[in-house]
């Protein structure tokens, strides 16, 4: 597992600049926590680690690869999203196989590894519904499934526990983690919650204006002076 490094980054919207220059190291392997109040850039930087949004400046490096300008389904990333934006006219099953598709996985092959992964988050028993017949976190449980199937060395997730009830959250918390460490790959999660960050997280990213105010293991951040 390759570590990622955001070199200098920079976001600009026209006159807007949501990102500003920031430089970070993520250690290979961890679940790192991107924490600042709305509207600080985190988002903005999620999406560029994923290839969603187009980088202004700077460079990211996964290992010894430059990704900064591949498409999504090539940089080794996978991002779940907030709203988990799961088809709504196809199965479950189907929904998990789909990410697959777009890198050319084989048909057959496609199937049996996504009922492997809805096995992975307990999801197996619920394969030939369609989303709308489930609860937001078992939606959840399958965008989750969806993402992992391409094998990312990084999973991006943007404020995934937020559409959830607090019992719900507190558990899917617990199974992030649990899933983060089985895996062991990196997780890399965004999140305005201070309590969520330091329940999850190796290390805290503190972002605050567009840059990065602070950053390190969560007793460093929270007491720092
Ligand atoms: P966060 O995730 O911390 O809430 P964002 O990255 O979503 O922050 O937004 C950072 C800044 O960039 C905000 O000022 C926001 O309004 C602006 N912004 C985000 N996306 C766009 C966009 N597509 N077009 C213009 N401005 C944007
Ligand atoms: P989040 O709460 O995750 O930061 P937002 O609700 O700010 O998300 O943004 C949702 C969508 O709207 C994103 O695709 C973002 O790019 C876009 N967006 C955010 N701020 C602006 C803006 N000021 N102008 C145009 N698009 C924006």
């Amino acid at each position: 597992v390759s570590a990622l490094e955001l070199v200098s980054v920079t976001k600009a919207y026209g006159e807007t600049v949501a990102v500003n220059a920031i430089t970070h190291n993520f250690a290979s392997g961890s679940y790192s926590c991107l924490l600042g109040p709305s509207g600080c850039g985190k988002s903005s930087t999620l999406r560029m680690i994923a290839g969603h949004e187009v980088v202004t400046e700077g460079d990211i490096l996964l290992g010894s690869a430059n990704i900064t300008d591949l498409p999504p389904a090539k940089r080794g990333t996978a991002m779940m999203f907030q709203n988990y934006a799961l088809f709504p006219h196809l199965s479950v099953v189907d929904n998990v196989a789909f990410s697959q598709k777009m890198q050319g996985v084989e048909r057959k092959t496609r199937r049996a590894r996504a009922m492997e992964l809805l096995e992975l988050v307990h999801m197996e028993a619920y394969s030939e519904r369609v989303p709308d017949q489930l609860s937001g976190g078992q939606q959840q449980r399958v965008a989750l499934a969806r993402a992992l199937v391409t094998e990312p060395q990084i999973l991006l997730l943007d404020e995934p526990l937020s559409a959830l009830d607090p019992f719900l959250r507190t558990r899917m918390r617990a199974e992030l983690k649990k899933l983060q460490r089985e895996l062991g790959i990196s997780f890399i999660h965004v999140t305005h919650s201070q309590d969520e960050a330091l329940a999850l997280a190796d290390d805290i990213i503190v972002m605050n204006n567009a840059v990065i105010e602070q950053s390190g293991a969560p007793q460093q951040v929270f007491n720092a002076p």
